[in-house]
């Protein structure tokens, strides 16, 4: 059988081309940016992608994100199922509609919603992100706020949101596409979140609202909502006014309400009106998923829902896009029905445990400022002490890729620019033992930059090594540095693996 032919030349019959390695597929150089003109077999086309994928990061050691990177294998499996329904079709998909529904009156009940409390109506709605959701919290902000001007015959063209200088893009995003003023209340150092009494103090009559964060992107840190509540009833009673906070929960959502169940931070409070959360962070399912949760119907200006008529429904909607897959929202249900509070509870518990190990571990280095607190998302944020604190933030970040960590380095917002972090997002698949790994990993390129940083050459020295087998941690071998050898042999030692410098089995390397 011909497969091919290409240019009057016959190719590679199947009976030759049995492995696509064998074939020409791999050696013809691969169309990129122009649609090529012939098809090829569908095991070259797959082996051709998977190939080029293999230089990404891997996902599990990328440290730099908040977002999903495991899940049990029966999830992976619905999610599979669900590839190929499109989530738009209601009507026809009843049932993913029904669990949507299922986890915004979840989650707004997690987040103490006087509507879920009585009724199964909390009124809410899944989205792609935490993004998405916070552009529709805004928008309902500013609507809300428009009314109210144009009832009241006042000018409704200038609105403002005031938020920390610590915010997440999405919100210089929504503030940019939706022509709304952010005004920030700048950091120092040494205090890296939305101080309320700043906040509350740039509240003027053109504010929408007041967004707290639920823990920063930055540090983690948990914004102190009560403190801003309690300020800006003062401040409405005083001026007549009654401007709501949002509380951009992305990451905190799904850790304050098993942790620290006693913190008042969501709708216990009168004033928070809308809550967004990112079901791919701390919910604990794949990128995809995020959630948008109100008060109360009222929060919601009627103007923004469309009744769409498709395919044979009425369906009220309030998203910014169309169509999108079903399967993180099925994910994000079955994680619920599955984990259950007491599971949740577990897997933060040991999210944290992890964070404590890894803050410690720098801490014993002497050559770290930790910047995270010990309350708040499990996250660990760190600077350098002492001179050329961002030269040695971005090297030893530099330094940590090789041995295959994605940990970023970056300088804080405004004012507090003269402190560049190192962070670490501790997420349910990074164990204690990768944590362990992680902090041997850190000494080592410690001393890499630190030599770097003050002109000492690299030495280059190889190591021969002869692992026993049965005796993973035993072994002997001769270290090679220019002008010496030194040959060293140990039994297995007391101490767990990670302080022995023999990397995944491998019996000869270099350093
Ligand atoms: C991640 C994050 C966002 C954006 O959320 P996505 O789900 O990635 O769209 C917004 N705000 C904060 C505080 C975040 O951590």
């Amino acid at each position: 059988m011909v497969l091919s032919v290409v240019q009057g030349r016959e190719e590679e019959s199947s009976s030759v081309v049995s492995s696509v390695f064998a074939s020409r597929y791999v050696q013809d150089p691969p169309p990129r940016y122009k649609m090529p003109e012939k098809s090829i077999p569908k095991e070259a086309a797959y082996q051709i992608v998977h190939d080029e994928l293999l230089l990404d990061g891997i996902p599990r050691l990328n440290l730099a994100t908040f977002v999903t990177t495991w899940m049990e294998p029966e999830c992976n499996k619905l999610m599979a199922e669900a590839i190929n329904k499109n989530y738009v079709d209601m009507d026809e998909y009843p049932v993913t509609t029904e669990l949507q529904n299922r986890c915004v009156n979840i989650i707004a009940k997690l987040f103490n919603a006087p509507s879920a409390d009585q009724t199964k109506q909390a009124v809410g709605v899944g989205t792609v992100g935490s993004s998405e959701a916070i552009m529709l919290a805004g928008l309902a902000f500013k609507k809300k706020w428009q009314n109210k001007r144009k009832a009241q015959k006042k000018p409704f063209d200038k609105p403002n949101i005031v938020t920390g200088a610590n915010v997440q893009v999405c919100w210089e995003k929504f503030a940019r596409y939706f022509e709304v003023e952010l005004k920030e209340v700048k950091l120092r150092e040494g205090y890296y979140v939305m101080d309320p009494v700043k906040a509350v103090e740039m509240v003027d009559e053109n504010t929408i609202c007041v967004a707290a964060i639920l823990g920063s992107t930055f540090n983690g840190e948990f914004e102190d909502v009560k403190l801003l509540n309690t300020l800006l009833t003062q401040k409405n009673k005083r001026t007549g006014w009654d401007t709501p906070i949002h509380v951009d929960a992305a990451s905190g959502g799904f850790v304050a309400p098993f942790l620290y169940p006693e913190l008042e931070w969501d709708f216990r409070l009168p004033l928070v009106k809308s809550i967004n959360v990112s079901g791919h962070k701390y919910g604990l399912v794949y990128a995809g998923v995020g959630w948008a949760i109100w008060r109360s119907k009222e929060e919601l200006p009627d103007e923004l829902i469309f009744h769409i008529n498709y395919l044979g429904g009425d369906e009220p909607t309030f998203t910014l896009n169309f169509s999108k897959g079903s399967s993180q929202v099925i994910a994000q249900y079955y994680q619920f029905l599955r984990m259950g509070f007491e599971g949740y509870k577990k897997v933060m518990s040991n999210c944290m445990e992890s964070a404590r190990i890894l803050r410690e571990g720098l801490e014993k280095t002497g050559r770290f400022q930790i910047i995270s607190k010990e309350k708040g998302v499990p996250v660990v944020a760190f600077a350098f002490k002492g001179n050329d604190r961002k030269n040695l933030a971005f090297g030893l970040s530099k330094a940590l890729r090789n041995y295959g960590w994605i940990i970023p380095a970056y300088t804080m917002p405004a004012n507090a620019e003269n402190v560049t972090v190192l962070r670490v997002v501790v997420r349910e698949d990074f164990g204690r033992q990768l944590v362990e790994k992680l902090l041997f990993h850190i000494g080592i390129a410690l001393k890499e930059v630190t030599d770097a940083a003050s002109g000492v050459p690299m030495i280059r020295l190889t190591v021969e090594m002869k692992a026993d087998e049965s005796e993973m941690n035993a072994g002997e071998g001769t270290i090679h540095i220019p002008g010496a050898s030194v040959h060293w042999k140990h039994d297995k030692p007391e101490t767990d693996d990670t302080q022995v410098p023999i990397m995944d089995g491998k019996t000869k390397g270099v350093c």
